[in-house]
């Protein structure tokens, strides 16, 4: 399936109906602002196949742990994102017969998904079982500029109805909502109520175990072309009420519904108050108007778009891709709150929820540095600092000792969530993106007073995890990683996963080398650690020795890295000689045949090398590249984002364009068959790096901005700003030159192709490439 949106640069168009494809539709129509979110559903009743999804960032259900043999150290939950007050319910009721899309005739269909604005718009006509036309006009937005405030404006027109037909809307909120993915089946929500004040209704619910508090609230006002029509409050259950509407009406008459909701949490206001604040907040966005608030929620997109837009000519399906990906990443996280984080299908759908993976360290934060106030990024390094003691207490409970941490695989609030043991226990790789995400954001900022702040807490107890975990083989004569599982989560209790021991081996390093430092730049934070956190020499010369004597698993004759011990004892076929029938093999195969088999799910030994880029030759990039690549089936979406990459370093801008179209339009072609459960949000920052890192081969090294580019043949030009060190640059670049704007008031120093230049403040040069 692939193909039935309309290419336009800035909008996703469904241009007819696709019932068939209504839940992927939904996941791809999804909006929100960082706090809320909702999948694209329809406003109105929908018996068809439908995954209803309205989300408030942050909240969530530990989820009773399945499994069918426990094991020590098993956390007891999952945490599951929890489906919450549905606000944008309506039913539409027209003499007597309820419009239903899957069983009206739809006359025509358009949904579209403003980028630019943020405008989630429809425009349908549908002729009722009863012979009544009616023509639906929809717009919706969860409000920039108002983080707890969604709208609707809902026109319907009456194409042709017999005289003085009985019409009725009906607007509602919803609160009686399950997940879909719950192990228990449980309802996750309880303690429901509801009341009205004035024309304003709520609903309110809280979770159970969490005890988290949402009050939802409608303002809704209707009118029949100019007329208003008095609303009824309907209470359906303590968790459900109605605002109802009812006219008569003729063919040519207009009924329009304005909808304002608020959506509290007590992530920002106490039970107590939520119905007090929805009321006031209700109030002043009806003082304000649906025309006004949707205006500031347009600028502020503007502002988002100011500084965060790629611009591709000559290529509009890839233009779509990337705007794509940049539109979701700021409806997922707005990176005001560190109390947040970015879950791999955000704000989206259920699976995988709003919980926090090592995607977060490994692919988002470079977009937050390069985009975004230096705070953005600064607030997700302060969420793992705030999660510290609970990574700790995780590492006790497998054993570790002395302030060891294992950052959870999967978390909300600092616990481990994930219930796999081949993750939860072996898939230790992610304590090192942790360590890795500091080290990029001093690299690129310069604010080392972090590291001594903060960073330097979250670096040693990392590092002290890595000490423990290793063994010294005397076999071997060198220290190994036993019974891990690397990125390449096809293959599970590997020993010496190559990726595992080489971020082990440079996360002590760049621990060792950081205090070492902190000796000299903060004697007082230093002496903390010796003092309050049993820092000692003897730790250090470990440490070091590790460093010396790690174990890399490595094929001399083919040159390559292997990914694990034993690697090439397994049938080495390419995936291009699978059937296509066979894939993607994680939806056709048994666990059992994937753990055998040789195929890749995502980069492994590739992602070590993306990280560490200038530790290795161009040599070493190539062969391990054009061995490991054909192997990868990429059925991670944080796959082809990194051999875009890479390829694009190799100057295989084929296979870089490839990769690029893969990881930008994952969602919207649906490359992976599972777009209905929720769009892959982190890899989305993957696909803005895979331009600017690969194709604009921008990056910082020793406290300078690089630039080294190579568009693919089909591009005529790309342009995209990038924050650094407080300027802004705004790098265009064409076939045969580069455009550099400098739009700040301080010169900037760059590297262009190897070549140095300084850019005078608000000025552009021009270099011939
Ligand atoms: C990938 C992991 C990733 C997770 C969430 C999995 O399919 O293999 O690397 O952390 O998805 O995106």
């Amino acid at each position: 399936m692939k193909n039935y949106l309309t290419t336009d640069r800035w909008k996703i168009i469904e241009s007819s109906f696709h019932p068939e494809y209504n839940k992927i539709s939904e996941s791809i129509f999804s909006i929100g602002n960082g706090r809320i979110g909702q999948r694209g559903n329809l406003e109105e009743n929908y018996s068809g196949s439908s995954l209803l999804g309205n989300y408030v960032a942050g909240i969530y259900y530990p989820d009773k742990t399945k499994v069918g043999w426990w094991k020590n150290g098993y956390p007891k939950y999952f945490a599951k994102v929890l489906n919450s007050c549905n606000w944008i319910k309506l039913d539409l009721i027209a003499n007597d017969e309820k419009v239903d899309l899957a069983s009206s005739e739809v006359i025509d269909f358009s949904r579209t998904l403003d980028m630019k604005n943020g405008l989630l718009q429809r425009s349908c006509t549908i002729k009722l079982k009863n012979d009544i036309v009616l023509k639906i006009n929809s717009e919706r937005f969860c409000s920039m500029s108002h983080p707890d405030i969604g709208a609707l404006h809902y026109k319907v027109d009456i194409i042709t109805a017999p005289k003085d037909a009985k019409f009725q809307i009906d607007s509602f909120l919803d609160f009686d909502i399950r997940n879909e993915d719950s192990n228990y089946e449980e309802n996750f929500w309880h303690n429901y109520s509801s009341d009205t004040r004035e024309n304003i209704f709520f609903v309110s619910a809280e979770t159970r175990i969490t005890s988290f508090h949402v009050t939802a609230g409608n303002l809704s006002v209707c009118r029949q072309n100019e007329n208003n029509i008095a609303g009824e409050y309907h209470k359906i259950s303590s968790a459900t009420g109605k605002l109802q509407f009812q006219a008569s009406v003729n063919t040519g008459d207009t009924i329009a519904l304005t909808k304002h909701a608020a959506i509290i949490s007590n992530m920002h206001v106490s039970a107590q108050e939520q119905k007090e604040n929805a009321y006031n907040q209700l109030r002043s966005v009806e003082l304000l108007g649906y025309a006004k608030l949707r205006k500031i929620h347009k600028e502020k997109w503007a502002n988002k778009w100011s500084l965060s837009d790629i611009e591709i000519e000559g290529d509009d399906s890839a233009q779509q891709g990337i705007r794509f990906n940049i539109f979701h990443l700021h409806q997922t996280y707005s990176g005001d709150d560190a109390r947040l984080n970015i879950g791999p299908k955000g704000l989206t759908g259920e699976k995988y929820g709003g919980s926090t993976y090592w995607d977060t360290e490994a692919y988002c934060i470079p977009f937050y540095l390069f985009t975004a106030p230096q705070e953005v990024a600064k607030n997700l390094l302060i969420y793992r600092y705030n999660h510290l003691q609970k990574a700790i207490e995780n590492a006790e409970k497998l054993g570790f000792k002395n302030g060891g941490a294992l950052y959870p695989m999967v978390t909300m609030n600092g616990e481990e969530c994930h219930n796999e043991w081949e993750i939860t226990f072996e898939e230790i790789h992610r304590n090192g993106a942790i360590a890795y995400a500091i080290y990029d954001y001093v690299n690129h900022t310069g604010d080392e007073k972090y590291i001594h702040d903060y960073g330097i807490y979250v670096i040693l107890a990392i590092a002290r995890f890595w000490a423990q975990r290793v063994n010294y083989s005397k076999a071997k004569q060198q220290y190994v990683l036993l019974g891990v599982t690397g990125p390449n989560e096809y293959e599970n209790n590997v020993n010496n996963n190559w990726y595992t021991n080489y971020i082990a081996k440079w996360c002590l390093e760049y621990a060792k080398e950081n205090i070492i430092q902190l000796k000299n730049d903060s004697p007082s934070r230093y002496k903390d650690l010796i003092n309050n956190h049993n820092l000692q020499a003897a730790e250090l010369e470990l440490w070091e020795d590790i460093i010396d004597n790690m174990y890399f698993p490595k094929d001399e004759a083919l040159g390559i890295f292997l990914q694990q011990d034993g690697f090439l004892d397994k049938d080495i076929i390419p995936v291009k000689y699978l059937d296509a029938a066979d894939r993607p093999i994680n939806q056709k195969w048994s666990w059992d045949r994937i753990l055998r088999s040789c195929y890749i799910k995502q980069a492994d030994v590739l992602q070590g090398l993306y990280l560490f880029e200038d530790h290795f030759s161009e040599e070493i990039h190539k062969k391990n590249f054009y061995y490991y690549e054909p192997l990868t089936v990429h059925e991670s979406s944080l796959s082809p984002c990194v051999h875009s990459i890479l390829a694009c370093k190799l100057g295989d801008l084929d296979k870089a364009y490839e990769m690029y179209v893969r990881t930008a339009r994952l969602d919207l072609d649906n490359y992976n068959n599972d777009t209905e459960d929720g769009l892959h949000i982190t890899s989305m920052a993957g696909t803005w790096m895979s331009v600017v890192k690969g194709f604009g081969g921008v990056k910082v090294k020793n406290n300078i901005l690089h630039i080294r580019p190579n568009i693919p043949e089909a591009w005529n030009r790309i342009n995209f700003k990038v924050v650094f060190r407080g300027s802004e640059l705004k790098i265009c670049i064409l076939k045969s030159k580069v455009i550099l704007h400098n739009n700040s008031d301080t010169e900037i120093s760059i590297v262009l192709s190897g070549t140095s230049h300084v850019i005078e403040k608000n000025t552009a040069v021009t270099v011939k490439i």
